[in-house]
C-alpha cells in the first residue's frame, strides 16, 4: 500500500502553489495531476486560453500553457511526485484517507494523511456550431480574463445568460466593446434586481428577450457573427459581434467528495470562513473548486499558498500526537 503525508488532487494555479510549498516545506507532496480529467488537460484551465495578461510577473502576457508549463516545472524543482493520472475515488471517512485512481477501483487503495483538492472547475458551455472553431477566436467564458484583448475593443460582443455573473460580465464589456448585446432565453432576466436596474440602465446595452445563440460564425480565424434564434417567434437572424462570452455558470469539480463533505446548491466545495479549511480535518480546498466569486489564476494560486501552510501546520501536529 503506498502512502503519503500529503496528496495534492489537480494540477491547475492551486495544486501547483500548494505543491511549491509544501515541496519547499521538505513534505515530499505527490500530486495527481489528472489524465484529460473533465475533459481538461493536465494544468488546469489556463490550458485552454491563449494569452494571460493579469498575472503578475509578465508585463508582456504570457501564454496560458507556457505559464502551466512553468508551474509544473517550478514544482518538480523542489521535489513534487507528479502523477499523470486521474483520482477516480476518494474516501475521507476514516484515517489515513484513501483514494483510488481511474482504472484501478478494484485494486488495494492508496492512502495519504492530508489531502487537498484542486480539482477546479470547468465553465458552461452552449455546445453550437462554430464554438470549437472559435473557442478564444472571439468565444470566451471569461469577460475579465479576455475582455480587454483586442480583437474585443470597440467591436460589438455579445453574452449569454440571464443571472448576476451574465449582468456583471456584460456591464464589465462596456468598457471594451462599442455595444453589448445580451441574449436572454426568457422574457426576464435572473440576476437580482440591483444587477438588473444597472444592466438596463447601461445605454451600451441591449438586451436580446427570448433569444438564443443558434451557431457561431466568422471568417475562419475569427468570429464575427453570430446566428441567433428568437424563442417566441422561431425566427433566425444574424447578430453581427466581434465576440461572445458565455455566462451560463461554472461545474465544480466535486464529484469526488459527493455527501462526504458539504457541498453548497451550485455544486462548490464549501470551505470555512473562506479559508481552505472543510468540515473534515486535515482535508483542505484550494481553487476555483470552491471558489464561484473570483475565479481567476492568482486568486487560485493564492489560495493553494494558505491550504499548504495549514497542510504543513496539520502534519506537523499530527506527527507531535504520534511522538507523543
Ligand atoms: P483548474 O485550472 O480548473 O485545474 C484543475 C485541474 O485539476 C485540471 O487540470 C483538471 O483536469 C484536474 N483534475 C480535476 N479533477 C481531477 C481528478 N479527479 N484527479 C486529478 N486531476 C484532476 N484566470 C486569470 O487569472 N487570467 C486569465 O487570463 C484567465 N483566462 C482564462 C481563460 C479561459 C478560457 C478559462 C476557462 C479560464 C481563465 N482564467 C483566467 C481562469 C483560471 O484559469 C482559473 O481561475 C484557474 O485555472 C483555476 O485554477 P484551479 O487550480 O482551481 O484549477
Amino acid at each position: 500500500m503506498s502512502h503519503s503525508k500529503v496528496v495534492i488532487i489537480g494540477s491547475g494555479p492551486a495544486g501547483h502553489t500548494a505543491a511549491i510549498y509544501l515541496a519547499r516545506g521538505e513534505l515530499s507532496p505527490v500530486m495527481y495531476e489528472g489524465m484529460l480529467a473533465n475533459g481538461i488537460a493536465a494544468g488546469g484551465q489556463l490550458t485552454t486560453t491563449t494569452d494571460v495578461e493579469n498575472f503578475p510577473g509578465f508585463p508582456d502576457g504570457v501564454n496560458g500553457t507556457e505559464l502551466t508549463d512553468k508551474f509544473r516545472a517550478q514544482s518538480e524543482r523542489f521535489g513534487t511526485t507528479i502523477v499523470s493520472e486521474t483520482v477516480s475515488k476518494l474516501d475521507l471517512s476514516s484515517r489515513p484517507f484513501k483514494f483510488w485512481l481511474e482504472g484501478a477501483e478494484d485494486g488495494a487503495p492508496l492512502t495519504a494523511d492530508c489531502v487537498i483538492l484542486a480539482t477546479g472547475a470547468s465553465a458552461r458551455r452552449l455546445h453550437i456550431p462554430g464554438e470549437e472553431k472559435y473557442w478564444q477566436a472571439g468565444i470566451s467564458a471569461c469577460a475579465v480574463c479576455d475582455g480587454a484583448v483586442p480583437i474585443y475593443r470597440n467591436k460589438p460582443l455579445a453574452v449569454v445568460g440571464g443571472g448576476d455573473s451574465a449582468a456583471e460580465e456584460a456591464q464589465f464589456l462596456t468598457k471594451y466593446g462599442s455595444k453589448v448585446y445580451v441574449l436572454v432565453r426568457r422574457d426576464k432576466l435572473r440576476a437580482s434586481p440591483i444587477m438588473a436596474n444597472r444592466l438596463l440602465s447601461n445605454p451600451k446595452v441591449e438586451v436580446l428577450w427570448n433569444t438564443v445563440a443558434e451557431e457561431a460564425q466568422g471568417d475562419g480565424k475569427l468570429l464575427n457573427n453570430l446566428r441567433v434564434k428568437n424563442t417566441v417567434t422561431g425566427d433566425s437572424s444574424d447578430l453581427q459581434v466581434n465576440g461572445l462570452f458565455y455566462a451560463i455558470g461554472h461545474i465544480p469539480a466535486t464529484d469526488l467528495v459527493k455527501g462526504q463533505v458539504e457541498l453548497d446548491a451550485e455544486g462548490y466545495l464549501q470551505t470555512i470562513n473562506g479559508t481552505p479549511h472543510t468540515s473534515i480535518p486535515g482535508f483542505f480546498a484550494a481553487g476555483d473548486v470552491q471558489d464561484k466569486v473570483y475565479r481567476q489564476a492568482i486568486t487560485s494560486a493564492g489560495s493553494g499558498c494558505q491550504a499548504a501552510l495549514l497542510a504543513m501546520h496539520y502534519i506537523e501536529e499530527l506527527e507531535d500526537q504520534k511522538s507523543n
